[in-house]
């Protein structure tokens, strides 16, 4: 059904307004509002002296907060918790403070030079952060956790989704590329005790992932390597995992990420993508979006099944099978294309 002219308008005025809710909720979110009023409510100046604010502008904003239903305003000024903000607490299980910190500042500040990527094709993070994502990331250790942290918290639902997907019979080793803190590796270990595994990410990276194999248990079942996986990736695995890294990066550097997956593994080995793939126009799904993302931040697409079999088959592999997992992700298996 065609909108009506005011749901036509209001549709449009709620994308125009987004960008003034990333930043309420960061403020509150960086602030640690939500922490301060789990013991009960507290006045606007009690917060303002608490956090080290300016209370007038922090009351404001805090009115704004209780329009949009985040906290909730009672008389003389005083705020409480609600059901929304409740999940902006720190020890909230599934805590999103930490991302609404992080996303309101590098990956916003990208976001705003979307026009010049627009009109030039040039990376939005690099022309306003003066590096790439990666780059950015090695200089600024703290919002390199953070980000460590946003990818897994992205992975919670996807990861055991993948692990039931995927056959691992007839697989001895695993290296997972680009393995991040390691939960996913983690999540194999723990499915099949026989696998061993390696993670391998850059060497700023792999340190956190070690924390995570021995809280699991699975610590004396995988190694971790530090390296650059544009010089090389361990050798000798019957499997190379990598998921949401191909999606980084243009064609030329995936292909040189897969070509040495491709000359390190086993003779019988494959190599295994997780990935979001790009579907029918109009379906709806989260690709087209995450495919932004990815021209944003790190200079990378989203890649439609076909373009992956491109991809595998200029690293000298061919695409053996795509299985859809019930999430988002899709795993694409790749195995040594046939001698010419
Ligand atoms: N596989 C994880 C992390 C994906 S984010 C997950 O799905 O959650 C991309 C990962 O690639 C990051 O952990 C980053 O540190 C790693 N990475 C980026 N450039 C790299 C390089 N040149 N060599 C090795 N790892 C790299």
């Amino acid at each position: 059904m065609e909108p009506s002219d005011e749901e036509a308008e209001s549709a449009l005025d709620r994308m125009i307004d987004g960008y003034k809710d990333t930043q309420f909720v960061a403020v509150a979110a960086r602030l640690g509002i939500a922490d301060l009023l789990g013991d009960g409510p507290l006045t606007s100046d009690e917060l303002a002296d608490a956090t080290g604010s300016d209370p007038d502008a922090l009351y404001r904003v805090l009115r704004v907060l209780a329009v949009r239903g985040i906290f909730a305003e009672l008389p003389e000024r005083r705020f409480a918790i609600t059901p929304i903000s409740d999940r902006l607490r720190t020890q909230h299980p599934a805590s999103q403070r930490e991302i609404a910190v992080f996303d309101a500042g590098p990956w916003y500040r990208a976001y705003g030079a979307l026009a010049h990527t627009v009109a030039t094709g040039e990376n939005a993070f690099r022309h306003v952060h003066g590096m790439s994502l990666f780059e950015y990331l090695a200089d600024h250790p703290d919002e390199a956790r953070m980000f460590d942290r946003r990818m897994t918290s992205f992975s919670t639902a996807e990861i055991p989704q993948i692990v039931e997907a995927y056959d691992f019979s007839g697989v001895r080793t695993v290296v997972d590329v680009g393995g991040g803190e390691g939960r996913l590796m983690s999540a194999i270990l723990r499915a099949h005790p026989a696998l061993r595994g390696v993670i391998f990410d850059q060497p700023h990276v792999v340190g956190g992932a070690g924390n995570t194999l021995r809280q699991d248990g699975v610590a004396d079942r995988c190694t971790t390597v530090g390296g650059d996986f544009f010089e090389g990736v361990p050798e000798g695995a019957d499997l190379y995992l990598l998921k949401w890294i191909i999606h980084d990066w243009e064609d030329e550097d995936a292909v040189k990420i897969l070509s040495h997956c491709a000359r390190a593994m086993n003779p019988e080995g494959r190599v295994v993508l997780a990935e979001v793939v790009i579907g029918a126009p109009n379906s709806g799904d989260d690709g087209p979006l995450l495919d932004v993302h990815m021209m944003v931040l790190p200079g990378g697409r989203e890649r439609t099944e076909a373009e992956f079999a491109e991809l595998f088959a200029a690293a000298g592999l061919r695409l053996t099978r795509a299985i859809v997992t019930p999430g988002i992700m899709c795993l694409l298996e790749a195995k040594p294309a046939p001698a010419q």
